[in-house]
């Protein structure tokens, strides 16, 4: 038997937030599934994705890979291109590419094709990544316009802050002034932008670019939760009890003995650990008056986890299933988070309790934890 660990992808629940996205927007929408759909897997997720009007990514094999799926729609390379001869794939795929930089011009110009390309041109309203000035963006446009290498360009943005009480109306001031009076497209807003300020067309745009909100998690969490967003969870780890202890008062449990039983309770001992991409700063201490813990659902009830995680396993509390009477042993099941028939926890709340975001454990569901898809 394989270890008790199951990751599952929910493709109904992606073509809901999808849709859901777009109803709310009133714009296209892009599925950003860059680091292979936010760590659901491309082929696995792909028949909730398609739900979409086009596939965002940054790798010219994940863009093979949509292709190789039968997806003839829009693809949009959000890093353009690397170096001169990925234009031909791009050629070859149709793809759509941005340019945030002359030397991407310059590949372009060089670029020997007869089939003239759509761009993305990006502006650096301020996240100060990639894009071009703001006083340089009217020439980079004109000089984009003029080769016969490029047949439609759209004016592109990226949020810093979009999620927090900054919000985007400096980002949207510079952006409105550089694109002012140019033809074209627009596509602005990532997940947060979609959900909080897309009401004003501007914001909206054309085209909208949700990553993490088409993966059901929430951009502005705590502030907001996913369900108050109206969007489903698309990936749940669950895992079973091997093994259940009784601590006595002084007993402590794991590595370091970051934890010591005040009294006599038991513990799960459960099959999900760093390997699995669980976090391993999720704390288990003793709790101080306001620190966190590590939320958890076992055979049902929520409780937490105990202890430092470890490569292969995690300890969690058993004593809220204790006072309500639930039998639990091993092969009682373990939510560690998303939605099953044997409970739901939010991503979000995992995350936050272990310092992270909602995209880091996505992306780090490791390669070792069997994976099916449902919906
Ligand atoms: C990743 C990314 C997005 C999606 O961001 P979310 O916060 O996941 O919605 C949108 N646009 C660009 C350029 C990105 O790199």
């Amino acid at each position: 038997m394989p270890r008790p660990i199951l990751a599952t992808v929910d493709r109904a629940a992606i073509r809901h937030n999808i849709q859901h996205l777009r109803e709310r927007s009133g714009a296209r929408v892009w599925a950003v599934l860059k680091a292979n759909a936010y760590g659901h897997g491309i082929e696995r997720a792909y028949e909730g994705l398609r739900a979409a009007d086009g596939f965002a990514l940054l790798d010219l094999d994940e863009a093979q890979r949509v292709r190789d799926l039968g997806w003839r729609g829009p693809v949009l390379l959000l890093e353009g291109v690397f170096e001169p001869r990925d234009l031909e794939l791009v050629s070859r795929l149709g793809l759509w590419h941005t340019v945030h930089c002359d030397e991407q011009i310059e590949m372009l110009a060089a670029h020997k094709t007869d089939q003239p390309q759509r761009v993305f041109l990006k502006l650096n309203s301020g996240m100060n990544r990639l894009g071009f000035a703001p006083h340089r963006y009217r020439s980079a446009y004109a000089r984009l316009d003029a080769l016969a290498q490029v047949d439609d360009i759209t004016h592109m943005t990226h949020f810093s802050d979009s999620d927090g009480p900054r919000g985007i109306a400096h980002q949207m001031a510079t952006f409105e002034t550089a694109v002012e009076g140019l033809p074209g497209e627009r596509s602005v807003s990532n997940s947060g932008a979609t959900l909080r300020h897309a009401q004003a067309p501007a914001v909206r745009g054309d085209w909208v670019r949700p990553g993490i909100a088409v993966y059901g998690s929430s951009p502005d969490f705590p502030e907001h939760s996913a369900a108050h967003w109206g969007l489903l969870p698309t990936l749940t780890l669950s895992c079973e009890v091997l093994a259940v202890q009784s601590l006595q008062p002084g007993d402590t449990v794991g590595y370091g003995s970051t934890y010591t039983a005040q009294v006599a309770h038991r513990i799960g001992i459960v099959a999900c650990g760093y390997a699995d991409g669980y976090p391993r700063h999720a704390p288990g201490a003793n709790p101080t008056a306001d620190a966190p813990r590590t939320p958890v659902v076992v055979a049902g009830v929520r409780t937490h986890t105990v202890g430092r995680v470890s490569m292969d396993m995690i300890c969690v509390d058993l004593s809220p299933l204790d006072a309500q009477g639930v039998a639990v042993g091993p092969g009682s099941a373990v939510v560690m988070f998303g939605a099953s028939d044997a409970g739901s926890l939010p991503i979000d709340e995992v995350a936050h309790a272990a310092g992270t975001v909602s995209y880091e454990l996505m992306c780090a569901l490791a390669a070792r934890v069997p994976t099916v898809a449902v919906g």
